[in-house]
């Protein structure tokens, strides 16, 4: 119907006018009074802001990838630097994401260590790479729970079939099962739990520890902090983890094993579970796992494989020497989030028999039933934590990104380098290895000539790594072999080439050559 002149002077549309005047006026005072309830529940930031500011954030990431070499890897700041700039409180009301940014970029980024550096070669890498990134901006706007199927349908059966695909990428033992966890340090404990469980018929879950005889684990001398600490969290007693003493490559040594195994059976003792490493944490040693799975299975011993940070190398058939035995082993370990470009956190734990994982673990309150239970995965009871993030999203997009071919390529390159690496220090007068190099981590020394003190070598090797991590060029770590201070050198991230590895290589000779000592 065509709007007629009399209709705009109808007498009703006025009133209508003043009274959305009135209410609009009423609202106005109501928003500038400070101490009103609408201040409490405005919003601060809405869907326009939100597009704005993912977009504004999404360019400082890709010139982040970029960039990330211009910072210095290790920051300049003293303890309590960063904090002193905090404000004692929270803020009462909310503010401008604007000037959030500001002051991440002006007091948390110079605060940070820059692990995606291009000269870091500390601990081991906690790689990412810009298909894992994306996969986590996904996964964060979703904030989804994955407990169990029926929270996150897709999200479940997206991690069983990684899983399948990382079994089959690494060649593990067919009938294996995995799930992701969060660390390798929680995957350990969960493998200890299982052990137990087994070990007891079930029984520590159900009466705890009372009267039964003490419960053993064993390690190499050269284990993970995570085993001694998964040891004490599973109530076995740290006093009760052996550590068995390792051969010259710093490997466990297994008639050392089976010699303590049967001294401890003599003294009424129930040996449970051995950890054995593929790639140690101080210098990527190998434990042999055939001969120590064969002592397992002998004396009907949980074995579980920490293969932390080396496991991504079975990606590469030509190192599947490392991996040989495997199929003796109950579980295994490997983080995704080291060495496979999937930033922190993603685990993968395999273990053999699924139904004892979930035995371990399993709960049921009514809350948590579902109609769907016996046909589908429940995550929930295949480890510590009820609430899960979905990890699986951002392994999905790396691996399809790189593809197969693509990450063993650079896994395999990562290796060259660490072997280039090691004989490039073979032959220089002045330094010298001080472990194997089977992988693509480098453990070595300064020794100037003459120098033949081990005390004066180790301090002079102290302060050399020192002076180069307080220089903001590079940043590396240091072990202790033998009582020897050890300085390592790990080239593993996803942008690792040989050129980074020459320049840090360089940037260390010259610095120890240019010391006073
Ligand atoms: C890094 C590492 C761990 C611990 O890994 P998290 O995922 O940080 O718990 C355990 N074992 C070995 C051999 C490692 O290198």
């Amino acid at each position: 119907m065509p709007v007629s002149e009399s209709d705009l002077v109808n007498p009703s549309v006025g009133i209508y006018f003043f009274l959305y005047f009135l209410i609009f006026i009423l609202l106005r005072q109501e928003e500038t009074s400070t101490s009103s309830a609408s201040k409490i529940f405005s919003f601060p930031m809405n869907h326009a802001d939100f597009r704005h500011w993912a977009h504004e954030l999404a360019d400082w990431m890709a010139d982040y990838f970029e960039q990330v070499g211009q910072y210095p890897v290790k920051p300049p700041v003293l303890p309590g630097d960063i904090k002193n700039q905090l404000p004692t409180g929270p803020p009462a009301s909310g503010e401008a994401f604007e000037q959030q940014y500001a002051d991440f970029q002006q007091i948390i980024l110079p605060g940070m260590t820059h692990w995606q550096h291009p000269q870091f070669f500390g601990y081991f890498p906690a790689s990412r790479s810009m298909p894992s990134v994306l996969g986590e901006m996904l996964t964060a706007a979703m904030g989804a729970q994955c407990m169990i199927w029926y929270t996150s349908p897709a999200a479940e059966e997206l991690e069983e079939r990684m899983m399948e695909w990382l079994r089959d990428m690494l060649a593990l033992p067919g009938g294996w099962t995995g799930v992701i966890q969060e660390t390798a340090s929680a995957a350990t404990l969960v493998a200890l739990l299982m052990a137990r469980e087994r070990a007891s018929s079930f029984g520590v879950n159900q009466t705890g520890f009372y009267g039964r005889q003490p419960m053993r684990v064993y390690a190499s001398e050269q284990v993970h902090s995570s085993i001694p600490k998964a040891v004490k969290i599973a109530g076995l007693g740290e006093a009760h983890l052996v550590y068995i003493p390792t051969d010259a490559s710093f490997a466990m040594d297994p008639g050392q094993l089976e010699a303590a195994i049967l001294k401890d059976l003599e003294v009424g003792f129930q040996p449970v579970c051995v950890v054995a490493a593929i790639g140690t944490t101080s210098s990527t040693a190998i434990d042999p796992i055939k001969p120590i799975g064969e002592i397992c299975r002998n004396y009907g011993i949980f074995l579980h494989v920490d293969a932390a940070y080396a496991g991504t190398a079975l990606l590469l058939p030509e190192m599947r020497w490392m991996s040989e035995g495997l199929e003796l082993a109950d579980s295994f370990v490997f983080n995704p989030h080291k060495w496979m470009f999937t930033n922190f956190d993603c685990t993968a734990f395999f273990v053999r028999d699924k139904q004892l994982l979930t035995n371990t673990f399993s709960i049921l309150p009514e809350y948590l039933k579902t109609p769907l239970d016996k046909q589908v995965n429940n995550y929930r009871d295949w480890g510590i934590q009820l609430g899960r993030r979905f990890r699986a999203l951002k392994l999905w997009f790396v691996i399809r990104t790189y593809g197969v071919a693509g990450l063993r390529a650079r896994i395999r390159e990562h290796i060259r380098i660490g072997q280039w690496l090691a004989e490039t220090i073979r032959q220089q007068p002045d330094f010298e290895l001080l472990a194997p190099v089977p992988l693509n981590l480098v453990c070595f020394r300064y020794r100037p000539e003459g120098m033949a003190d081990e005390g004066q070598l180790n301090s002079i090797n102290e302060r050399l790594l020192q002076t180069l991590n307080d220089s903001g060029k590079i940043l590396l770590t240091q072990t202790k072999l033998n009582g020897k201070y050890t300085i390592r050198l790990v080239a593993g991230q996803v942008d690792t080439t040989q050129e980074t590895v020459n320049q840090g290589w360089e940037l260390i000779r010259d610095t120890a050559r240019a010391m006073a000592i």
